[in-house]
């Protein structure tokens, strides 16, 4: 079969406990993109037990098609038979391309299944597009058309790559949750629903799950806040951080930090903000103390409204901010709060 007989944009559409992960509406936005450029349609795969209620939502954000793999053996993640569902459906259908969340599930489950279906993988793209390969054209070397271009930070983050997969299909890739934009759903959006099923034999080489433990967090996500209030290295000890919350508490804002603020064990993991810790899209994000290191700004620079605090005035993070502030933030943030205090009800 020739790779221009692959058709179609497939996205897997996580669920945990019959509910869609924010990811899965994510996918499906860039999804609609791409096959919008392919002049080819959507098909979200649908993997779980008792989850064919869960395809109209797939249509309201962008799904053409739902390819449903329903069975009993699927009620939670376990890394072979889902594997064994997605590449049977890869198999079956034979898409262009494939996008996985850059979750626990999908970091797990989209390398196996790229491994078995004998095509390559791109983890962890910032950017999606399609374009030609080479991207310049290189003399007595092919260059093909309508390829998947799919971009990442390499070598520890220090440099861009774009990478392809032009002799293999499908074209697959992950994305981590917060990159890419759902679009508005559709209300009534219908999708075509393909039902699938590979058989699964209950083996007792799979992984058995005795107990789930669910984390209990008191923690706002950091990546559902509406203003975001960080604070890097520059706040000088745990204790600063206060400032910073009395800054949040005025606006209705939620503190993150940068990975050194974690490094120092003034905040928890869970609170930082870049490549190694949480993608973020605030309507405003407080960069304080912050020099605005690309690992850092990869995290936060598609915010709307970004406001920096920081001594020195040729900081990196200058180059993202939509407002600057050059001064001492000891100084600074009690001044702001104090005046945001004054105006906000
Ligand atoms: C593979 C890899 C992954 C990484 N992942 C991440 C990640 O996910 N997130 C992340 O944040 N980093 C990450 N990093 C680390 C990143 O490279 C930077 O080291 C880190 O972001 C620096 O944190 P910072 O800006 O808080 O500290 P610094 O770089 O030390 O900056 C502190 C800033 O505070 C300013 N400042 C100091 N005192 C004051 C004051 N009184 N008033 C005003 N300003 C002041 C300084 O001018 C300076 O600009 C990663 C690095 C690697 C190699």
């Amino acid at each position: 079969m020739g790779l221009e007989e692959y058709k179609g944009v497939y996205v897997f559409a996580q669920q945990v406990d019959n509910e869609l992960s924010g990811i899965a509406f994510e996918l499906l936005g860039k999804a609609k993109e791409l096959a919008a450029d392919l002049s080819t349609d959507v098909t979200a795969v649908l993997i779980g037990s008792g989850v064919k209620g869960l395809t109209d939502q797939l249509a309201e954000y962008g799904a053409d098609k739902v390819i449903v793999v329903d069975d009993p053996e699927l009620k939670d993640y376990r890394t072979e038979p889902y594997a064994h569902a997605l590449s049977s459906v890869i198999n079956e259908y034979k898409p262009d391309i494939v996008l996985v969340g850059a979750t626990a599930i999908g970091r797990d489950l989209g390398p196996r299944v790229s491994a078995r279906v004998a095509t390559g993988l791109t983890a962890d793209c910032t950017v999606l597009e399609i374009g030609d390969f080479p991207i310049n054209p290189i003399p007595n070397q092919e260059q093909k058309h309508n390829q998947l271009l799919m971009t990442r930070p390499a070598f520890g983050g220090n440099t861009i790559a774009t990478i392809a997969c032009p002799d293999n299909r499908p074209q697959m890739a992950t994305v981590r949750p917060g990159v890419m934009q759902k679009i508005e759903p559709v209300a009534g959006a219908k999708a075509e629903v393909i039902e699938y099923n590979p058989g699964f034999t209950p083996d007792n080489k799979y992984v058995e799950i005795l107990e789930i433990v669910k984390e209990v967090s008191d923690v706002v996500d950091i990546m559902d806040a509406k203003i975001l209030v960080s604070g890097g290295r520059g706040m000088g000890s745990k204790e600063n951080f206060q400032m910073l919350q009395d800054l949040a508490d005025v606006i209705g804002g939620t503190v993150s930090c940068s990975r050194a603020v974690v490094d120092n064990g003034w905040m928890p993991k869970e609170m930082q903000v870049g490549q190694t810790g949480k993608t973020v899209r605030p309507n405003v994000y407080f960069a304080i103390g912050i020099s605005g290191a690309i690992q850092h700004t990869a995290g936060m620079e598609e915010s709307d409204i970004i406001v920096a605090i920081n001594k020195d005035d040729t900081a990196p993070i200058f180059d993202v901010a939509d407002y600057g502030i050059v001064g001492d933030l000891n100084k600074i943030v009690p001044k702001l709060t104090e005046a945001l205090k004054a105006v906000v009800k």
